[in-house]
């Protein structure tokens, strides 16, 4: 039974205080009339009431989160592949440079996609002008 705790710590302290705002909330507006919201609230403050008294969520289960550790800390794993050093944003930069860095021969200057070009004598590529 032990297994199935994933409720433990700050969680379910905060879902004590959220189960009882809620019912206090649904009974407030179940007397005045606002049914609907009422029903809703009561469901909530059940769902939280009986996360904090079993120390069980379905919720936490389905993420795979356990809260009762002693550290009270969500143990969520975050993707740590977003490398500064090595990041998408860096690859795709340095493959438009490539791109770009195809320059005539003859004047240096860059040949862009489009322009005329072609191999001279020495089998470099420059402009057609150039050549
Ligand atoms: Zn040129």
């Amino acid at each position: 039974m032990d297994d199935t705790k994933n409720v433990g710590g700050r969680d379910r302290l905060v879902r004590f205080l959220l189960a009882a705002v809620l019912s206090i909330v649904s009974v407030r507006w179940l007397r005045s009339g606002k049914r609907v919201r009422g029903l809703l609230a009561g469901v909530g403050a059940l769902g939280f009431g009986y996360n904090a008294t079993t120390g069980y969520c379905g919720v936490n289960d389905a993420l795979d989160v356990d809260t009762t550790g002693e550290s009270e800390e969500v143990s969520i794993e975050f993707d740590e592949s977003d490398d500064p050093t090595s990041g998408p944003s860096d690859e795709a930069e340095g493959k438009k440079k490539q791109r770009n860095q195809l320059t005539c021969a003859a004047c240096g200057d860059p040949i862009v996609p489009g322009q005329s070009r072609g191999p001279n004598a020495d089998d470099d590529i420059v402009h057609d002008g150039c050549a």
